[in-house]
């Protein structure tokens, strides 16, 4: 089927050439304008949870080629923030590839209660599609990740999400000859970019491979096939996570043992941080995942990918997105400001730097159409800021929640309790519908009067109801619009609530990690945007935008159309004026 595509493809083009030398011989020049010489590969690169300061403040340890060469050759968006409520990876990782927001693209969370399967399901699960590989399911047993365990089969597809990314207007403009990639650790890092019309693969901890679905394959291709055959991971094996530099090179050189950092047995939270051997330790792949053995095994896989499936190789544009993951998790385990992110961010310079080595002696930098950003940024460790005397940060007691008398006080008023409450999947609450129409209570008094309760507790900052939401009733403000933004009926719960300013709940499915994201404050909603690449000028800009103009941008830089929910706008300083 490929095989047929490709020649068809060279077939069109050739003719779709022809006439267009005749036009221009019979017309004026003009008429050849960007579009006419579109990239040969659009790049969209995620940095999963690199927040929009952590490029310059780590940038004393970078080499040429990676970060540098984005920062100072291409245009660098200094000022870009997310505009929805619920800073979570799958949300922002479909902003980037919709250019809308949740409320539109519909992934309003990592996880969200499924009312119809009476359940909590994982965003990108479809029961419709199996993993191609046995046995590479998420292991609830050594599975940190509490998102990956909520998924109640192993499917995955991009069905879920509501609207078109970039990459799908791209197949439809091209009439499916582009070639569309996507690749992550994470799966929910690669299916919304990959989009409805791609092919996404991630990482599978249990197996050590890179694997995919019957949504995109029937069976591996062989590449794939013989890359996960040579078993890379094992690479690693009785190894450690060690220093790239002196400690003296680093801002915390001299700060690696924190008590506030995660210890998590066997990896410990100072260096080197080893990852056992592969045979006993059954931590050994998700150990490598907190760590930038992540991205370099990913990146070890795209360049895999751009050689076997000759991306970029002809005049139609192909499509490949990279997540890097690394970053996320490390900032969880250790915190934004801690010797771990600091060296994992020289590492990843290096990966990029390896990645854009790689593309310039393949396809060529200038035919290289380059987008870096973030799914969300991250917030400090608390213990991190009261050593610098910010005192108020704190990990929300949760425990505390549960002992409090307002649902003593429901069940006076409204004759129900705790069986009130369906769940709590952050950042939503939900309530038992069906026990509130069984009752014969009106759904928007309760909805307020609870709300109303959960204000109260010390460290939240808003509970909004969906009532409230529905009626736009609310005050025009910042935050009341970055919660309309998230809200989308069928999957967004009827409370959402607001924690204050470093203020978190830090459990990650009973493991106590130093840092959650997720809110709607300025440290979770700042990431960078740097286009680079296909002959851009550098260019440093503080005015403020958001990643959804991204994918916009993409669609205007190449004279296809935005993706159909789009917000966003496309960025003057990438696309002309
Ligand atoms: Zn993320």
């Amino acid at each position: 089927m490929q095989t047929a595509n490709r020649s068809h493809r060279l077939f069109t083009m050739g003719k779709w050439a022809a006439g267009f030398i005749v036009a221009s011989s019979l017309f004026s020049a003009s008429y050849v304008t960007a579009a006419d010489k579109p990239p040969k590969l659009v790049l969209q690169i995620t940095v999963d949870a690199l927040r929009g300061d952590m490029p310059e403040r780590y940038s004393h340890l970078f080499g040429k080629g990676g970060f540098k060469y984005l920062m100072e050759q291409g245009v660098y968006y200094s000022n870009a923030h997310y505009q929805h409520a619920n800073t979570e990876t799958i949300v922002g990782h479909t902003s980037l590839a919709t250019g809308t927001v949740p409320a539109a693209h519909g992934m309003v969370g990592n996880v969200w209660f499924d009312r119809e399967k009476g359940r909590q399901a994982y965003n990108i699960e479809d029961a419709n599609y199996h993993l191609l590989t046995a046995g590479a399911d998420v292991d609830s047993d050594t599975e940190l990740d509490p998102t990956q365990k909520a998924a109640g089969v192993d499917g995955r597809s991009p069905n879920a999400i509501m609207s078109s990314t970039f990459s799908d207007e791209l197949a439809v403009h091209y009439h499916g000859q582009s070639k569309i990639f996507a690749v992550s650790v994470k799966d929910r890092g690669a299916v919304p970019l990959a989009g409805h019309t791609g092919k996404a693969f991630w990482f599978s901890k249990a197996t050590g491979e890179f694997v995919t679905t019957s949504y995109y394959y029937d069976q591996y291709p062989k590449w794939v096939q013989e890359w996960n055959a040579s078993k890379p991971a094992l690479a690693w094996s009785g190894k450690a996570w060690e220093l790239m530099f002196e400690p003296s090179a680093y801002l915390f050189g001299e700060s690696d043992d924190k008590t506030y950092e995660t210890n998590f047995p066997g990896y410990g939270r100072v260096f080197p941080h080893p990852f056992g051997s592969a045979a006993d330790n059954k931590y050994f792949t998700t150990f490598l995942t907190v760590s930038p053995v992540g991205d370099e095994l990913t990146l070890n896989f795209t360049k895999a990918l751009i050689a076997n499936e000759q991306l970029g190789q002809d005049d139609v544009p192909d499509y490949l997105a990279v997540s890097f993951s690394s970053t996320d998790y490390v900032g969880h385990l250790f915190g934004a400001s801690s010797l771990e992110s600091e060296d994992n961010m020289a590492r990843l310079d290096r990966t990029l730097a390896a990645l854009f080595r790689y593309i310039d002696d393949s396809i060529g930098l200038k035919n290289t159409l380059i987008v870096l950003s973030a799914d969300h940024g991250q917030p400090e460790v608390p213990g991190y800021l009261h050593e610098h005397g910010i005192q108020h940060a704190r990990h929300f007691d949760t425990e505390a929640l549960d002992k409090t008398p307002a649902l003593a006080a429901f069940k006076k008023k409204f004759g129900i309790g705790e069986e009130l409450i369906e769940t709590y999947s952050q950042p939503y609450l939900y309530l038992n519908n069906d026990l509130i129409r069984k009752k014969g209570l009106d759904q928007a008094e309760v909805e307020k009067a609870l709300a109303t309760e959960l204000v109260k507790f010390d460290g939240v900052a808003a509970a909004v109801s969906s009532t409230a939401l529905r009626t736009a009733s609310l005050p025009d403000t910042l935050l009341m619009r970055y919660i309309q933004n998230n809200f989308y009926s069928e999957r967004s719960g009827d409370i959402y609530v607001v924690f204050e300013p470093n203020i978190f709940i830090n459990d990650f499915d009973g493991l106590s990690v130093a840092s959650t994201h997720g809110s709607p404050w300025r440290y979770d909603t700042y990431v960078p945007v740097i286009f680079a690449g296909a002959g851009l000028k550098a260019k440093r800009i503080s005015r403020p935008v958001t990643p959804y103009d991204v994918a916009p941008t993409l669609a205007n830089f190449l004279g296809i159309k935005p993706p159909s929910g789009a917000v966003g706008n496309p960025l003057a300083e990438v696309v002309g004026k």
